[in-house]
């Protein structure tokens, strides 16, 4: 299954995905919820939804969403029904993720996808790496681009370190102790993670200092970090990240 050829069919399928979700968006921006809906034809409306997100019901052509969640993650829940919809209506990308996955694995995969189309579709790639190419690998661009965009936090810091490549995680982190809210990229530990006492992060926190150097993450590995503190959570940067542990 893992072969070379599999390998580039997916990596293919993600190109096409995020093709996909940047036409979109150049042709309906600006993505405001009731925009994003109608551009596959679709209303959208609150719902209690045990345990989900969001929920297609074409009978009605409407999207539910998930009642009381923050708006960021509803507008995040509605771009991602909406790649549901653009990935069905794909003919060639249908069939390309069929071929390259099965069972179980194909309804992580498309779930990824979506997740990967709705990023792209509400904060464009090009616009983080222009970000990266002024700020360098700044923690403050995860608020910015956050607040700038309209996308939470999260969703800007797993753009963040999708456009600064591989070998990099971003991080947020928040609470007393401080615990990892969100981590993506290279060597990234789960939620939850409480950061060790005496770790340099909390003397971000502490002094309100950014720090800027080589790091041991609190999750394993080794890089070259670049951390600040804003409203009492630590935002982090990491490059060069080395997993081995030494
Ligand atoms: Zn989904």
């Amino acid at each position: 299954m893992a072969s070379a050829g599999a390998t580039e069919l997916r990596r293919r399928l993600s190109e096409r995905v995020l093709e996909l979700a940047a036409a979109y968006r150049r042709l309906h921006r600006p993505l405001t919820p009731d925009r994003l809906a109608a551009g596959i034809g679709y209303s959208w409306r609150e719902a209690p939804l045990a345990g989900r997100d969001g929920l297609l019901e074409p009978s009605s052509r409407t999207i539910l969403v998930a009642a009381g969640q923050p708006r960021t993650r509803q507008r995040f829940t509605l771009a991602h029904e909406v790649m549901h919809r653009l990935i069905e209506n794909d003919g060639d990308l249908l069939s390309d993720l069929h071929d390259a996955y099965e069972g179980r694995a194909l309804e992580t995969a498309l779930e990824r996808l979506c997740n990967l189309g709705a990023a792209e579709m509400l904060l464009p790639g090009e616009v983080v790496a222009k970000a990266l190419a002024g700020a360098g690998p700044n923690p403050r661009l995860i608020w910015e681009l956050a607040g700038r965009w309209g996308v939470s936090e999260a969703a800007a810091a797993v753009a963040l370190s999708r456009a600064l490549g591989p070998g990099a995680q971003v991080s947020i982190w928040g609470g007393r102790p401080l615990e990892l809210y969100v981590a993506a990229g290279a060597a990234a530990p789960a939620r939850g993670l409480v950061l060790p006492g005496r770790h340099p992060l909390s003397e971000v926190r502490q002094t309100g200092l950014p720090f800027r150097g080589p790091l041991d993450l609190p999750g394993g590995g080794r890089g070259e970090a670049w951390a600040r503190e804003r409203g009492g959570r630590v935002y982090l940067v990491v490059v060069g990240v080395r997993e081995d542990a030494g």
